[in-house]
C-alpha cells in the first residue's frame, strides 16, 4: 500500500534518524558559550562531524582548531562531543585555558571503562577505527595497555602479555553486526575476555542502524545524509549495502546525482546522528522537484534520551 503509483516515487523515511542527544547537547554547549562569553570561542576539532553544523557555528563566531597550540592563552576552549585524551586535558590545565567539555556522556562512559580495565591489569582491546577523534581520546586513557582492533582480520595477530587478562571496549558509532563478529572472534581467542557492563555502541547508533535496515529492505536506493568523516553515517551506508541495497552518503540535497534515481521507485532516506534534520527535509524537496513523491515514515524505536548541560551553562538561554 505504501508503494506509490507508476511514475511517482515513494520515500521511506527511517525513524529514528538525524540528531542524537549527544550531538544536540554539544551544539547547544557551543551556542551557550558563544552567547555568554561572546566570540571568539575556540573549539578543539569539529564539535560534531558535520560540515553544515561547523559552518553555521563558524558564522556565529566559533573558531575550530586541530590542537590546543592554536588557542591563545587564557581563552575559552570547548572539547568536542568525541572526547579528548587525558594528555589534552593536562595540556589545557597547564595552559590555564578555560575548558568547557562537550564530550558525550556515552563516550565518557567508555573512557571510565578503559581506565578501570587497565587499572585492574587487563590489556584493553579497543574495537574501532584508527585516527577517529573518539578513538584517539579513548586510546589516550591507557596508551600502554590498549590495543586497537580495526577488523576481524586483525584478531589472529593480536599479542597480549597475559591472554587471561583481557577486556574489550568499542567505539560508540560502529556497525552492530560487524562488531558482534569481531567480539565473537576475540572471545574465541581469549575465552576469559571481559567486556563493558553495557554495550558501548550507543543507543543512537543502534537505533539508526535498525531503522535503516527496516526501510532498506524495501528500497531500490538508500540515501544517507551525513558528512564523509561521520563514522555513524558511513556505517549506515555499509549496513544498507550489506543488506543488498545500493546506498549513497550525501552532504545535502545538492549532492544528489539525478542519474542515481533512474529506475528507482522506492528510496530509503535517513541521516546520521550529526546531520541536522532540515537537511533531510531538503532532500525530500529536491526529490519532489524531480517528480511526484509520497513520503512514508517507518518508526522502529522512539528516543527520549536527553543529556543535561554542564553545570555552569544550565541557566540562561542562547539566542540561537
Ligand atoms: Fe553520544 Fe552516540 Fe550521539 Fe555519539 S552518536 S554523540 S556517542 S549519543
Amino acid at each position: 500500500a505504501w508503494r506509490a503509483a507508476a511514475g511517482s516515487r515513494t520515500v521511506l523515511l527511517a525513524a529514528p534518524r538525524s540528531f542524537c542527544a549527544g550531538v544536540e547537547r554539544a551544539i547547544e554547549i557551543v551556542r551557550r558559550v558563544l552567547a555568554t562569553a561572546g566570540p571568539p570561542v575556540y573549539v578543539r576539532r569539529q564539535i560534531v562531524h558535520n560540515a553544515h553544523v561547523v559552518a553555521e557555528l563558524e558564522r556565529d563566531g566559533a573558531v575550530f582548531v586541530e590542537e590546543l597550540n592554536a588557542v591563545p592563552d587564557g581563552a575559552t576552549v570547548v572539547f568536542s562531543a568525541h572526547g579528548v585524551s587525558p594528555a589534552v586535558r593536562a595540556e589545557a590545565a597547564e595552559r590555564g585555558l578555560d575548558v568547557v567539555d562537550a564530550t558525550c556522556p556515552l563516550v565518557a562512559k567508555v573512557h571510565v571503562e578503559a581506565t578501570r580495565f587497565a587499572t585492574r591489569g587487563d590489556t584493553v582491546l579497543l574495537i574501532g577505527h584508527a585516527g577517529h577523534d573518539e578513538v584517539e581520546g579513548t586510546l589516550g586513557e591507557a596508551p600502554q595497555s590498549t590495543i586497537l582492533v580495526e577488523d576481524v582480520e586483525a584478531v589472529p595477530h593480536i599479542e597480549v602479555p597475559d591472554p587471561r587478562r583481557v577486556s574489550y571496549l568499542t567505539q560508540t558509532t560502529l556497525a552492530v553486526d560487524e562488531t558482534a563478529e569481531i567480539v565473537d572472534a576475540l572471545r574465541a581467542r581469549f575465552p576469559e575476555m571481559r567486556g563493558p557492563a553495557s554495550e558501548d555502541i550507543c543507543y543512537a547508533t543502534t537505533n539508526r542502524q535498525q531503522a535503516l535496515a527496516a526501510v532498506a529492505a524495501d528500497a531500490d536506493l538508500v540515501l544517507v545524509v551525513g558528512s564523509a568523516n561521520s563514522s555513524n553515517s558511513v556505517r549506515l551506508v555499509e549496513v544498507a549495502e550489506r543488506g543488498g541495497t545500493p546506498a549513497r552518503l550525501i552532504e545535502d540535497a545538492d549532492a544528489i546525482d539525478p542519474a542515481w534515481l533512474a529506475g528507482t521507485s522506492v528510496i530509503g532516506l535517513t541521516a546520521g546522528a550529526s546531520a541536522p534534520p532540515p537537511l533531510v527535509d531538503g532532500v525530500v524537496s529536491a526529490l519532489r522537484a524531480l517528480g511526484e513523491v509520497t513520503v512514508v515514515e517507518r518508526e522502529t524505536a522512539r528516543e527520549t534520551v536527553e543529556f543535561a548541560l554542564p553545570l555552569g551553562l544550565r541557566s540562561g538561554s542562547a539566542d540561537g
